[in-house]
């Protein structure tokens, strides 16, 4: 089994991690993963507007091209859109101007994906197999 890239059950727990962290325990995560790709993206996020449920499509590149790490960062991205899921909704309703807009998405992308970033790299991946069986113990000295 190759532990470089991410598995289902490891997306499927990821969300329940970092959906703990970021307090979105209200919310209904579900997951869909498409036969082919359609997006530039790995990963994309989709919330309702009562902000209690939300689907998360990940395209199969995510599997191929992804590291676990890069994979674990993603989630860690894509849930902390939720966090700013109201805030981005208010500001489509107040910016009728789409290029106005664009250019607030784009510098919301870079704002999430660099708060993704510190906080992956600073929290260990919960680990999806069972630690291995300890080491030996060295022959004691006495
Ligand atoms: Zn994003």
């Amino acid at each position: 089994m190759n532990h470089d890239h991410p598995t289902r059950e490891d997306i499927d727990r990821w969300i329940d991690f970092w959906g703990n962290r970021f307090a979105l325990n209200g919310w209904t995560i579900k997951t869909k993963y498409p036969a082919r790709d359609e997006e530039r993206s790995a990963a994309e996020i989709n919330w309702s507007e009562g902000y209690c449920s939300a689907t998360l499509t990940i395209w199969p590149c995510f599997f191929k091209d992804t590291t676990r790490y890069g994979a674990w960062r993603i989630i860690c991205h894509e849930l902390l859109h939720l966090c700013f899921a109201p805030l981005a909704d208010e500001l489509v309703q107040q910016i009728g101007d789409r290029i106005v807009y664009k250019s607030y998405k784009r510098q919301m992308e870079r704002a999430i994906d660099r708060l993704a970033g510190g906080l992956a790299a600073v929290t260990p991946i919960p680990d999806s197999v069972a630690p291995p069986p300890p080491a030996a113990a060295p022959d004691s000295d006495s």
